[in-house]
């Protein structure tokens, strides 16, 4: 196996890496500048027709590391005129299958040709996903609603050229490890695979001696995306007046947009009333939600129609809202690591971001945990504190004694 560490490339350019002139003007159309470390290693490789492992999280830039060198490949051959689909993406999310499918459009609207692709998953009526399936190039897909679909041959995939399967660590970890040995018996045997992983385990380990030739392997440091580049504060708050606080705050600053985290369903769907009868414009995200109110709630945060989504965790991964300020953390998830993706949220792509947690007496010795895990301190700040300069008050404590 070929490993290529994570070096920080500045000096390379999309134009150094084989891509032909008509990628490098859909690349300048979608306003990207310089490559990410990532796509500085895996577009070569992947124009090359290499597998790749590649072990990075989202916010890397992975989608586009992947899905350019694929562009450039599908330009060079015709458009199918069946449901036979030559690069098929297994996601393991309907969030996740939306934002590739999104950017796969964002870049192909600028070819000399456009590549048509969809996302199809679980959780939405079969019939429209089947009736746009012809001459699909890039699928991207959740295993269940892709074995619905090749069952009915609605569409195939034994004549997939290139195969990525994106979050893998994530697809096994939901289970979907039977579905997807199903789906790898029905693709061909000569194909280029590409996987990419946030993390590895032995069940990973096995996928990847499975599925990967020779791959080329590239890392991305996890330090990059430590918590490093966001600004956490927290407050100490009562019960009582949490839900005061969270309305002067969202009040008190001009954030265009801004991600509030509940840990349940009910509360978040409490605070989206409790904040609309205040004249703050609310939606949640929760997966009591139906597929297409989720959608319908994402499309408004990231086009800015509305300020403030209140999510369960099901927000806290993989979903990507460009330049999102703020996060608030209106209660604490159980897991450190899941505060940990929550805060990711924001200052993502080379931005800062900015994340405020809101703490009860009760959650503090949780909040503790959460700062060890994460290895940063955060000073908890009590509410009296807020809007006044830090140094002013003598209010401020720091939460590890
Ligand atoms: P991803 O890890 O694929 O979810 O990408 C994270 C974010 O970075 C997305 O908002 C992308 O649009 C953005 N992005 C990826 N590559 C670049 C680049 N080279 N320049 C600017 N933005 C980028």
């Amino acid at each position: 196996m070929c490993i290529r560490t994570f070096v920080k490339i500045n000096l390379m350019h999309f134009s150094d890496l084989g891509l032909s002139p008509a990628l490098l003007t859909a690349i300048q159309r979608a306003n990207y500048d310089t490559p990410y470390p990532i796509q500085v290693e895996a577009i070569p490789a992947v124009l090359q027709r290499k597998d790749i492992l590649g072990l990075a999280p989202t916010g890397s830039g992975k989608t586009a590391a992947y899905i350019l060198p694929i562009l450039q490949h599908l330009l060079q051959q015709e458009a199918p005129r069946d449901r036979q689909v030559p690069v098929l993406v297994l996601v393991p999310t309907r969030e996740l299958a939306i934002q590739v499918a999104e950017v796969t459009e964002n870049f192909s609207r600028f070819l000399p040709r456009r590549i048509k692709s969809l996302a199809i998953f679980g959780g939405v009526s079969i019939n429209p996903q089947m009736m746009k399936l012809g001459g699909v190039e890039v699928l991207i897909a959740t295993p269940g609603r892709l074995i619905d679909l090749v069952g009915r041959n609605s569409v195939g995939i034994s004549r997939i050229h290139t195969l990525v399967i994106d979050e893998a660590d994530k697809l096994l970890q939901m289970g979907f490890r039977e579905e997807m040995d199903h789906l790898l018996e029905l693709t061909p045997k000569k194909k280029q695979t590409l996987l990419f992983s946030a993390t590895q385990d032995q069940e990973l380990a096995s996928l990847i001696q499975q599925l990967l030739k020779d791959p080329v392997e590239i890392q991305v440091a996890p330090t990059d995306f430590t918590p490093d580049a966001i600004l956490q504060e927290a407050y100490r708050v009562s019960p009582e007046t949490k839900g005061p606080f969270l309305r002067q705050l969202i009040q008190s600053g001009d954030w265009k947009q801004i991600l509030v985290f509940a840990s349940s369903i009910r509360t978040a769907d409490n605070m989206v009333v409790k904040l609309n009868k205040n004249g703050i414009q609310a939606v949640a995200f929760h997966g009591d939600k139906s597929q297409g109110a989720r959608t319908e709630a994402l499309a408004k945060f990231k086009s800015g129609k509305t300020r403030v989504l209140v999510a369960t965790d099901l927000a806290a991964r993989g979903i990507d809202i460009q330049g999102l300020p703020l996060v608030i953390n209106y209660e604490l998830p159980r897991s450190p690591k899941d505060y940990i993706h929550r805060i990711g949220r924001t200052g993502r792509a080379g931005a800062t971001g900015h994340a405020i947690s809101l703490i009860t007496p009760e959650e503090q010795h949780h909040f503790k945990v959460i700062q060890k895990k994460m290895g940063k301190w955060v000073t908890l700040v009590p509410e009296e504190a807020f809007g006044k300069p830090s140094d002013s008050t003598g209010l401020s404590e720091q939460s590890e004694a």
